[in-house]
């Protein structure tokens, strides 16, 4: 299966084999690519309190969440809370407007459970052909370090530039 049973994203081996055709053509025809790497915060504290069963049920919010505002994408389950959208054709500035996007609409899910709103934030790094490299792998691990430094610089939001 191509698609994840509890999101229904795109499984991670699926993803890196439409990041290679993406690169691919991104080189040949000079179009842009742009990734964004995702990450709840906190949920093992989310988990640890609310049940598996509530943060499956979180996950499952967050990734239709995802899937209804990347039209124009490549959206999978990249690890356990972790997403990976790839955008074909778009550059940083449209990657990191998305992710700004994201970021403030999980903010404001209000996702409740028992009468209780449960707090649900994304940490997101963005990484770009041809801004950042004209490298898949590379692509991969600026994307990755920026997530974290969104991580450091306190989570809930964007890094999309060193
Ligand atoms: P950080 O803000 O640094 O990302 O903190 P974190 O707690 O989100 O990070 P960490 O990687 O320590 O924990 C990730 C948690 O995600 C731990 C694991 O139990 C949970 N998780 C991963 N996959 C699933 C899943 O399929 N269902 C549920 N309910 N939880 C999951
Ligand atoms: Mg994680
Ligand atoms: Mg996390």
């Amino acid at each position: 299966a191509i698609r994840d049973s509890l999101t229904g994203l795109f499984v991670y081996r699926y993803f890196m084999e439409r990041l290679t055709a993406e690169h691919g053509r991104s080189l040949l025809t000079h179009a842009p690519l742009t990734l964004l790497m995702c990450d709840l915060d906190h949920f093992k504290a989310c988990n640890d309190r609310y049940g598996h069963r509530v943060g499956d049920y979180i996950l499952k919010q967050i990734a239709d969440t995802i899937t209804k505002k990347v039209t124009d994408g490549i959206a999978a389950r990249y690890g356990g809370e972790e997403f990976a959208i790839l955008l074909p054709k778009q550059s940083i500035e449209e990657g990191r407007a998305l992710a700004e996007q994201l970021k403030t609409t999980i903010e404001g899910l209000g996702i409740s459970v028992r009468r209780e709103v449960i707090p649900v934030t994304i940490s997101i790094g963005v990484a770009a052909i041809p801004t950042d490299t004209l490298d898949a792998e590379e692509l991969i691990r600026t994307a990755d370090r920026r997530l974290y430094q969104a991580k450091n610089l306190g989570r809930n939001q964007v890094c999309g530039a060193d």
